[in-house]
């Protein structure tokens, strides 16, 4: 099942695919009048997934439909997991040793600030003049469906609503410079993610995805999610010690290698770039520099 906020008619909209995103359905239609998708990802049982294929009759048209962000106004910051496959902290440690250098025994877990994520097709500002190394970082985003505390490895994926694709734009000199990553990854527009909300059921395993980035249609990042440091279940546990993460919190889960910082000589966006990234089973999610 596909979850997927978009813009109908001038009205922000909630849709759902039972066919892997060929067919949508308004959500009203189906009977569930959420206010947005956090209401949603709070509020829906299973039982009522389970239910939606029965009243699926009308669909929506593509044409009647744009897509936005699956989750456009986050509740929370978004929390990020830093450094989370292995070439590319060789490859971060090779552009700044003092920023993302030394011994790791610990995940590194980070945040930044969304009040609004750019969706399919949507735009992220350059920043020119403020910002002289602006990356991309594509990843995996879980979404929780439920407020989790103290809960165990074993237990963790029970709380997981679905996944998305998030592209952490990162601003390298901001993000360095003042060594706390959170000013350098949340100037509006630095989280695009989408296209849809992809259920576990239909997802399977979340760690063994292809995940790639275009930049211009020149593949700069591909690699799988089965080389993540840190699993899914393994951050969700251990985030949630001592501190609840409430229903429709996102956790981006890190980047592989090939990011702009780590070419040689570093390459990074420019107003008028094309990025595109990709997950195995989730989608695309291109956006525009401007
Ligand atoms: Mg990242």
């Amino acid at each position: 099942m596909r979850f997927y906020t978009a813009l109908c008619q001038q009205q922000e909209e909630l849709l759902v695919s039972l066919d892997g995103g060929k067919t949508l359905y308004l959500m009203k239609d189906l009977g569930h009048d959420y206010q947005d998708m956090n209401q949603l990802i709070a509020s829906i049982t299973k039982q009522e997934m389970d239910d939606l294929a029965i009243k699926a009759i009308f669909a929506v048209p593509a044409e009647e439909y744009r897509l936005l962000a699956p989750i456009p106004r986050p509740r929370q910051d978004v929390i990020c997991l830093g450094i989370n496959y292995d070439e590319h902290a060789v490859e971060a440690d090779r552009f700044s040793p003092d920023a993302f250098g030394g011994q790791r025994p610990y995940t590194i877990y980070f945040s930044k600030r969304v009040s609004y994520s750019p969706g399919p097709e949507g735009e992220v500002p350059a920043y020119e003049g403020l910002v002289d190394s602006l990356d991309y970082e594509a990843e995996l985003a879980v979404i929780l469906g439920r407020d989790a505390l103290n809960v165990s490895r074993e237990e963790a994926l029970d709380y997981v609503f679905g996944y998305t694709i998030v592209n952490d734009i990162s601003a390298r000199n901001l993000q360095t410079r003042h060594k706390q990553w959170y000013l350098g990854k949340s100037l509006d527009g630095f989280t695009p993610t989408g296209p849809c909300i992809v259920t576990p059921d239909e997802l399977g395993d979340c760690h063994n995805l292809a995940i790639s980035c275009s930049v211009n249609d020149e593949k700069r990042q591909d690699s799988n999610t089965r080389y993540m440091i840190q699993t899914v279940e393994g951050a969700i546990s251990e985030l949630s010690q001592g501190m609840t993460l409430q229903a429709g919190t996102i956790i981006a889960t890190g980047t592989p290698a090939g990011v702009g910082m780590g070419m040689t000589p570093p390459c990074f966006l420019k107003a008028g770039d094309k990025v595109t990234c990709r997950i195995e089973k989730i989608g695309s999610l291109t956006n525009y520099i401007v």
